[in-house]
C-alpha cells in the first residue's frame, strides 16, 4: 500500500462536526457586517512578494521569518502565500482606485499563512475576518471599529473580552521617541535577549513588546512614546477615548502596545483574554495611514481590524456558545433499489419545498435491513422517516413514521401518503 498522505504540519482540516460551527460565526460577522454597513471585499490568496515586504514592513516577524514564498516557476515573479490581508485590500483599494468617490467600509475572510511553530491557537494556515474603512481620518472611525467589535463579543455571547488601547503617534513623533529608546535600551545593553539586541537599532519600538519575561522590568521603564505625542495626535487619541467612554466601553491604555506591522500609526487596539493561555489576543487592529501610500497609491487615511476566528471558536466551543447544527427533517428508508426513481423524485419535490432530506443509499454490502434502516434513520436526527416500501409503492403511496419518541404511540404516528401530490403534505412535515 501506497505511503498515506497527511496534511502539512500546522494546517488543519476542518471536518464537518466543526464547520457548522464555523458556517454559524461567519454568518453572525455578514450580519454584524451589514448592520455597519460594510462590504464584502474578496482578493487573491498570492500576491506580490513585494507588497508585503513594503507594505508590513522589512524588519517585522512576519517578513523576517513568517512568510510562504516562492517563485513562479514559468516567469520567475516572487510571490507569497498572504500571511494577512490588509495589504491585499489596500493594494486592490489603489488599483481600483476606489476611493475616487469618497471612503470606503469593507471586510474579508479567508485562510492566512505564517510559518510560525504550531500550538495551541497558532497555525501554519488560520483563518481571519478583517474589517477595514479606508478614506475616513477621524477618530469617529477609528471608534466605529472598536465598538464593532464590542458589538461582536455581546452577539456572541463572549465575556472577559478586555480593550487595550494606546496612540503610536505620528512619523516624526515616533522618530523622536524612538532616539530616546535607543538611548535608555542601550545604556542597558546587559539585560537585553538576543532578539532585542538584534533590534535595537532596526526596530527597537518592537522591544517594548517582548515576551520574555526577564525584560519586563525594562521595558516597563522605559521612555514612553505617549509623551513624545504632539497636540494634533494627542486630540485624535482623546477624541477616540470620549467616544469610548460615552459608549460605556472599558479599556485600559496600554502604552506598550505597539502592532506586529510596520503601518500602524495613531490609534492601535487589541482585544484580549485570559482564556486561550498564552495565545490570548482575538482581535487586533488600528490606524494605518501611511500604507495606501508606501505601496504606491494615492495616499489616504484607513483604519481596521482583524480577528484570528480559530481563537474566537476556541473560546464559543469553551462557553458552550456555539448553536447545535440543524439535523436533517426526513430521512427516507429505501427497501429495495427498485424504488429508486420514485424515491428520487420525491425527496426532490419534499426538497424543492424546503425541506431538509437525506435518502438511505447503499453500501458496499447492499442497502441493508429495514433494521439498519431505521436506526439509521434514528441517528440522524430526523423527525420522520418516509418508508418506500414495495406494497406501498404499488398503491400509490409511501408511508411516513414520526421518529419523535412523545408521537410514536398516538395513531398518527404512521400514515400513507400519495406519491404524486407531494407539495399537498409536504408542508405537514415541516414541523
Ligand atoms: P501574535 O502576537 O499572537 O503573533 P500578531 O500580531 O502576529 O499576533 P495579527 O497579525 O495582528 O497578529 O493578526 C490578528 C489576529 O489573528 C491575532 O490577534 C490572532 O487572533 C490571529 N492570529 C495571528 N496569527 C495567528 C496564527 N498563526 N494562528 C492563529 N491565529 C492567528
Ligand atoms: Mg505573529
Amino acid at each position: 500500500m501506497a505511503d498515506k498522505l497527511t496534511a502539512v504540519k500546522g494546517m488543519n482540516d476542518i471536518l464537518p462536526a466543526e464547520s457548522a460551527g464555523w458556517e454559524w460565526l461567519e454568518q453572525q460577522l455578514r450580519d454584524l457586517m451589514a448592520v455597519y454597513g460594510y462590504r464584502n471585499m474578496r482578493t487573491p490568496i498570492v500576491e506580490p512578494t513585494a507588497l508585503f515586504v513594503r507594505g508590513l514592513g522589512e524588519v517585522t516577524d512576519i517578513v523576517e521569518k513568517e512568510m510562504y514564498s516562492f517563485e513562479d516557476r514559468l516567469n520567475g515573479e516572487a510571490l507569497t502565500l498572504r500571511p494577512e490581508n490588509t495589504a491585499g485590500v489596500v493594494r486592490a483599494v489603489a488599483e481600483h482606485a476606489m476611493l475616487y468617490d469618497g471612503g470606503k467600509r469593507l471586510y474579508y475572510m479567508g485562510p492566512m499563512f505564517r510559518h510560525e511553530r504550531p500550538q495551541r491557537g497558532r497555525y501554519r494556515q488560520f483563518h481571519q475576518f478583517g474589517a477595514e474603512a479606508l478614506g475616513f481620518s477621524g477618530p469617529d472611525v477609528d471608534a466605529e471599529l472598536i465598538l464593532m467589535a464590542c458589538d461582536l463579543w455581546a452577539k456572541l455571547g463572549l465575556t472577559g473580552v478586555r480593550l487595550e488601547i494606546n496612540s503610536l503617534g505620528q512619523p516624526a513623533e515616533r522618530l523622536a521617541h524612538r532616539e530616546a529608546l535607543i538611548a535608555y535600551l542601550s545604556a542597558n545593553q546587559d539585560q537585553l535577549d538576543e532578539d532585542a539586541r538584534r533590534r535595537l537599532h532596526s526596530n527597537p519600538l518592537r522591544i517594548l513588546d517582548t515576551k520574555n519575561p526577564s525584560m519586563q522590568a525594562l521595558v516597563n521603564a522605559a521612555p514612553r512614546l505617549m509623551d513624545h505625542l504632539g497636540e494634533a495626535s494627542l486630540a485624535h487619541f482623546n477624541g477616540l477615548r470620549q467616544i469610548l467612554d460615552a459608549n460605556g466601553v472599558a479599556y485600559t491604555v496600554n502604552p506598550r502596545l505597539v502592532r506586529g506591522m510596520d503601518y500602524y500609526n495613531l490609534s492601535v487596539f487589541e482585544f484580549v483574554t485570559d482564556q486561550l493561555g498564552s495565545q490570548g489576543t482575538v482581535c487586533a487592529g488600528g490606524r494605518y495611514d501611511g500604507l495606501i501610500g508606501q505601496i504606491g497609491g494615492k495616499p489616504a487615511p484607513a483604519v481596521g481590524w482583524a480577528l484570528g476566528m480559530e481563537r474566537i471558536l476556541e473560546l464559543l466551543k469553551a462557553a458552550a456558545l456555539l448553536p447545535a447544527p440543524a439535523p436533517v427533517d426526513v430521512y427516507a428508508v429505501v427497501p429495495t433499489a427498485a424504488a429508486w426513481p420514485v424515491v428520487a423524485q420525491v425527496v426532490r419535490g419534499l426538497r424543492a419545498s424546503g425541506l431538509r432530506v437525506l435518502m438511505h443509499s447503499a453500501a458496499q454490502d447492499g442497502l441493508g435491513s429495514m433494521k439498519s434502516q431505521f436506526k439509521r434513520a434514528d441517528g440522524s436526527g430526523a423527525r420522520y422517516a418516509l418508508v418506500f416500501g414495495e406494497d406501498e409503492l404499488a398503491a400509490g403511496h409511501v408511508s411516513v413514521k414520526s421518529l419523535r419518541r412523545d408521537a410514536q404511540a398516538g395513531a398518527a404516528a404512521q400514515r400513507q401518503l400519495p406519491i404524486d401530490n407531494v407539495s399537498g403534505w409536504a408542508h405537514e412535515l415541516r414541523h
